[in-house]
């Protein structure tokens, strides 16, 4: 049985957030309006309009570049690449081709093997995104021309990818850096980020790689994961039945869960690139390549091992907090409230991680909302008051979600409700008696020796406080009762 090699590169569309279009002042809010009302000569390309490069654009550009470890080139040049296409209005794109603002970087994610693998990224460049066409159920079709114009940065892997879970990795890294460094809003679902994979296969005693293939409309890393594992099996299959792969672009069809034969591939020269006259080299200098250097934050991966190192996190809980730049800044933030009240930043961890992220998930409420939603305050005064015995953790657990949702401050909650922890002893011995009274079955087995019965009991307490019982006092006179009346 021959063994073959999967060879993958990913070609990654991300829009930058920009509050105007790539080559003039028109609104980049395409979404916001009506169709065509955010349209100008300059992104219709109407004759005699000349295209201004957006500053912020560049920066941004440059800001991504950086993150994925590229060089920055301090001379680009924009082109103009060539094809008829009714979302483009002026029968060309203005792109950059043969010297993009950005080359040569990486990013690092889990190879297959378990291991870091870093993947290459060929380059950078910035262009300008199309129109929409829109079709319509009677089968025609509208053309929407918002879009026109929107920045885009294109970013193209090197073929260092092996398998479609590599692929689904590298686009998730990818997405979260743009995330974090708030270049791009990770939409994928509505096209402002998009991804289009190369795919080939070969045996592997074969040097060369097997003919390419481009798969397109993956709009979900799920869409990414399961369109190449198809292409892969789809090509292997051909091989295997002496049939050739055609160098094609095939579109993903989510619904039939396989590939589809579009057109056969178009090469460079179909584009008829050349230096796009009406906008000079863009010139750089070392000073403005500081400055955006100045302007990188703390990278997700090196504020995971941060997290490891400085809080004493585990792998697993530091990935989940270093997921999205909003939840690290929240985390630390909490960190540094509930440290000045005796609050650890593990403790802080466990709340974040389990309650905070399961009411969120429950509420829809996205990520950004967190520090609204539940002011990081509040869980140093949760922790306070856990670290005082004010509270029992079972009702930290009721006031936090009270918290949330009301946004009250924990303390005044346990006002309020009268939630004060329970250490009252005769209190508690007076319950005790009428647990034992009520529940002969374990307090019997208790007596016979079987002594991890009580913890039964110490639950019954505990449901009839509604958790506000201090455990292990109610664990003591519980002992205390059991073995008294033992005696009698
Ligand atoms: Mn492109």
């Amino acid at each position: 049985m021959t063994e073959y090699l999967t060879t993958i590169g990913l070609e990654v569309h991300a829009q930058a957030r920009t509050a105007s279009k790539m080559f003039d002042a028109c609104s980049a809010d395409y979404a916001g309006g009506d169709p065509n009302s955010r349209t100008s000569v300059v992104s219709l390309g109407l004759p005699g309009s000349l295209p201004v490069v957006n500053r912020r654009a560049i920066e941004m550009a440059a800001l991504s570049g950086l993150a994925i470890n590229c060089t920055i080139n301090l001379h680009s040049i924009f082109a103009r690449k060539s094809y008829i296409y009714p979302d483009l209005p002026k029968g060309y794109q203005i792109t950059q081709y043969d010297q993009p603002l950005c080359s040569d970087g990486w990013i690092e994610i889990q190879g297959d093997d378990g291991n870091p693998k870093r993947v290459g990224i060929e380059r950078l460049h910035i262009e300008e995104d199309t129109g929409r066409l829109v079709h319509a159920g009677d089968g025609t079709s509208l053309v929407d021309y918002n879009r026109s114009g929107v920045p885009l940065m294109e970013i193209v892997s090197a073929p260092d990818i092996a398998s479609p879970e590599e692929a689904r990795r590298y686009f998730q890294k990818l997405r979260q850096i743009l995330m974090w460094i708030g270049v791009n809003n990770g939409d994928m679902e509505h096209g402002e980020l998009r991804c289009d994979a190369n795919v080939s296969i070969r045996p592997a005693t074969q040097q060369e790689y097997g003919v390419k293939v481009e798969i397109k409309n993956m709009n979900s890393f799920r869409a990414v994961e399961r369109a190449l594992a198809y292409e892969v099996e789809r090509q292997i299959k051909a091989l295997q039945a002496g049939e050739r792969i055609i160098q094609e672009t095939r579109g993903w069809n989510e619904a039939l869960g396989k590939t589809v034969g579009q057109r056969s591939k178009e090469f460079a020269h179909d584009y008829r690139y050349f230096p796009e006259p009406d906008i000079p080299p863009l010139m750089l200098d070392e000073e403005w390549l500081a400055a955006r250097k100045a302007e990188l934050p703390e990278l997700p991966d090196a504020r995971r091992v941060r997290f490891e190192t400085a809080y004493g996190l585990s792998t697993q809980d530091a990935e989940l907090l270093t997921s999205e730049r909003p939840i690290a800044d929240y985390y630390e933030v909490a960190v540094t409230k509930a440290q000045a009240v005796n609050g650890s930043a593990k403790d802080v961890a466990n709340w974040v991680v389990g309650e905070l992220f399961r009411l969120l998930n429950e509420s829809g409420a996205p990520t950004d909302s967190m520090a609204t939603r539940l002011p990081p305050q509040h869980i140093a005064e949760l922790l306070d008051l856990l670290a005082k015995g004010s509270i029992t953790r079972t009702v930290a657990k009721q006031v936090f979600e009270e918290s949330f949702r009301s946004g009250g401050k924990p303390a005044q909650i346990v006002a309020d409700k009268g939630l004060t922890q329970i250490s009252d002893t005769d209190a508690l011995t007076t319950l005790a008696r009428e647990v034992i009274a009520k529940n002969p079955k374990p307090v019997t087995e208790y007596r016979n020796g079987k002594t991890s019965a009580i913890q039964f009991l110490v639950g019954q307490i505990m449901k009839a406080t509604r958790g506000q019982a201090n455990p292990q006092t109610a664990r003591s006179v519980l002992e205390t009762e059991l073995q008294n009346d033992g005696e009698a």
